[in-house]
């Protein structure tokens, strides 16, 4: 027989929110504290980003609208990584790279970010901590705080990519086409 935690049933009871649900689109205030229901909320998104094969989730992303993201940008599963109320200390350079989003399933372009990032957080223990992140790491850190401020990736778009994308949000909003499934690797 199999026995559900109470974890999972929370975590069952987490959904991802798609585009264009209003949560993705507001500006979440600071976690004040963590007690044992923000820790097992906390958990349930570290499972939902990974059970999505997503390398990043933020509040938002699962209707919970405060400065709180889990990240794994390698999926070792090992380390830090959940982050509260995170900020961007620092930016360096420019890198352009294609990222998708797991709130837009199956939508992907070329975005302008920082190549370098200096971010603060705290630990689910309430330590602050600084990191320096590059490449992959240093984009999945500046898309997650734009999730925070109720920004996405597609608001970044301009030109023909931009227009592209567009025709494609369009069909997203009105439903995807029967039998489609979006590729998830890769999306944050
Ligand atoms: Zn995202």
């Amino acid at each position: 027989m199999k026995t559900i935690s109470l974890q999972t049933i929370k975590r069952l009871a987490m959904e991802l929110k798609i585009y264009p649900a209003a949560a993705l689109r507001k500006c979440a205030p600071p976690l004040r504290q963590v007690t044992g229901a923000e820790l097992s909320r906390l958990n349930g998104m570290l499972e939902l980003m990974y059970e999505q094969q997503g390398v990043g989730l933020a509040g938002p992303q699962v209707g919970w609208n405060v400065r709180v993201l889990t990240m794994d940008v390698e999926g070792k599963k090992e380390g830090e990584r959940i982050f509260i109320n995170p900020a961007i200390l620092e930016t360096e350079g420019v890198d352009m790279a294609e990222e998708g989003c797991l709130s837009l399933p199956g939508l992907k372009a070329v975005v302008a970010r920082a190549g370098r990032v200096v971010v603060a957080a705290y630990t689910v223990r309430g330590e602050r901590v600084e990191l320096e992140a590059e490449g992959l790491a240093a984009r999945a850190w500046q898309h997650e705080i734009d999730h925070l401020n109720g920004v996405l990736f597609i608001d970044k778009l301009s030109g023909p990519a931009g227009l592209a994308l567009r025709r494609r949000l369009k069909s997203l909003r009105d439903g995807p086409e029967a039998g489609s499934k979006a590729p998830r690797a890769e999306e944050w």
